[in-house]
């Protein structure tokens, strides 16, 4: 690779414009996808109507706080084409939500989304220190999955040359980075490890791997994995941000020179963080449920879209845009035990401050009478996997439960497996917890 951090000549001017610029732009923006959207999408118009506030009503970008919120039900509602703005004749793509959290969702992308995307994935992977004639293997799932092909197209979009692996192979994902030498990849965090053990097991060394970055994203991840990854692949680890609603993956992506959380591509994207009980809209630094209206999509705009992702905006560092802190979770990953909330990421950051253990993990719930029990299961290393005394392995367990206990409040049974019990991922997302208690009616 050329160079990592981005020079100015070759950022998109509007990534370092002054903050004027960029509010008279969003502002302009604004006004024509709200308009465009109450015009041709008739549930939201009903639900603008029953509000009693109008397009014309936006007169700054603080009015759109008048403006209804859309959530994840309007889409199941109006399954597959009912919140499209445009004709099918005029779509050129159509994509789905992976269902991680019920039902599909169906969204819609017209030409023009179609190179928006491919340009903000671009400006994403620029971000991340990539450069024309790198070479790029995407290991996204590619099909209704937004990440694979919205992955690729940015990857061409950004001259570079992409090499469309998908998930799942593991062994002969291994086998092409070897083989070809690809400069960057993007995976989700969880395959990336699943890769990485694969390489451990050739006994293939992070510096004979011609991999310099990973673009990581589709599931929440930590610091703390991150230092993992970068460890095991010898990599940077960038963190890449999207869902399916909104556009895909390259909503925000982490600059190189400061992995210091997502830099939203606001020029596309208009972030609020609200109060996920009243709906108000929070002060930047705060944090709260995150919510997103589209600027310039044609096929299925959104309006202050609820993503129920939980974070808090930071000021701008590395461009004119604002940042996103990293994801704690979302607020349907929230667990309630013995009535804590708890993320599931809470618990990976405590089980990888022990350099013992990898970062696959899972979290076992069930319930005995009326109390929650909580199994933590976690790793060993490869290398120390069958070597260690049982005295060893049950004082790294009570090393992980004391930090569980200290840092997030809930007594946990952690069980220090050999590597390689907790089933992989093959394809996308980890599956970190499994909970087998009663449903409450
Ligand atoms: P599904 O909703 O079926 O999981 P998506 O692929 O659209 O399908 O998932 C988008 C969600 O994935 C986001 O709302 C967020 O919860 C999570 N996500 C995506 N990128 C990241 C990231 N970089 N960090 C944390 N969570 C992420």
């Amino acid at each position: 690779m050329t160079a990592k951090q981005a020079q100015p000549g070759e950022l998109d001017p509007i990534e370092t414009a002054s903050r004027d610029e960029i509010s008279a732009l969003q502002l302009d923006r604004l006004k024509w996808s709200v308009r465009h959207t109450y015009d041709n999408v008739e549930p939201y118009r009903k639900k603008c109507v029953e509000k009693g506030v109008h397009p014309d009503d936006l007169k700054s970008l603080a009015d759109l706080a008048k403006f209804p919120f859309m959530t994840k039900s309007d889409l199941r509602d109006h399954y597959p084409f009912g919140l499209f703005a445009v004709p099918r004749n005029k779509l050129a793509r159509l994509h789905a939500s992976s269902g991680t959290t019920g039902k599909s969702v169906v969204v819609g992308y017209t030409k023009n989304d179609l190179n928006n995307w491919a340009d903000v994935v671009a400006r994403s992977i620029r971000a991340a220190g990539g450069r024309a004639g790198d070479m790029v293997h995407v290991a996204y799932g590619y099909g209704m999955f937004t990440g694979g092909l919205g992955a690729h197209y940015g990857v061409e979009r950004a001259g570079c040359c992409a090499v469309p692996m998908s998930g799942g192979q593991t062994e002969k994902q291994v086998q092409q980075i070897m083989d070809f030498k690809p400069e960057i990849i993007m995976v989700t965090p969880s395959y990336s490890l699943v890769i990485a053990e694969e390489f451990e097991r050739l006994g293939i060394k992070p510096e004979e791997i011609s991999l310099k970055v990973g673009i990581f994203g589709a599931e929440p991840w930590g610091q703390g994995m991150r230092a993992e990854i970068e460890r095991k692949l010898g990599i940077d680890a960038i963190d890449i941000y999207g869902l399916t609603e909104v556009m895909g993956p390259g909503v925000a992506c982490e600059c190189i020179e400061t992995k210091d959380g997502p830099v939203i591509w606001e020029d596309h994207f208009y972030p609020e963080i609200i109060d996920p009980e009243t709906g108000e809209v929070l002060p930047d630094g705060e944090e709260g449920e995150l919510v997103f209206t589209s600027l310039t999509k044609e096929a299925f705009p959104v309006i202050r879209y609820r993503t129920r992702d939980l974070t808090r905006l930071l000021a701008p560092t590395s461009r004119s845009f604002r940042r996103m802190d990293k994801i704690v979770g979302r607020s349907d990953d929230m667990l309630i035990v013995r009535g804590v909330n708890v993320f599931p990421t809470q618990i990976e950051e405590q089980i990888l401050r022990e350099p013992r253990l990898t970062g696959n993990y899972q979290i076992v719930l069930t319930r005995d009478g009326h109390l929650d029990n909580v199994e933590v299961r976690c790793e060993l290393q490869r290398e120390l996997s069958g070597k260690l005394g049982r005295g060893v392995i049950e004082e790294i367990a009570r090393g992980v439960a004391g930090h569980i206990k200290t840092i997030i409040g809930i007594s946990t049974k952690v069980n220090v497996m050999d590597f390689d019990s907790i089933p992989r991922t093959q394809t996308g997302k980890a599956r970190r917890v499994i909970d087998q208690r009663p449903k409450q009616l």
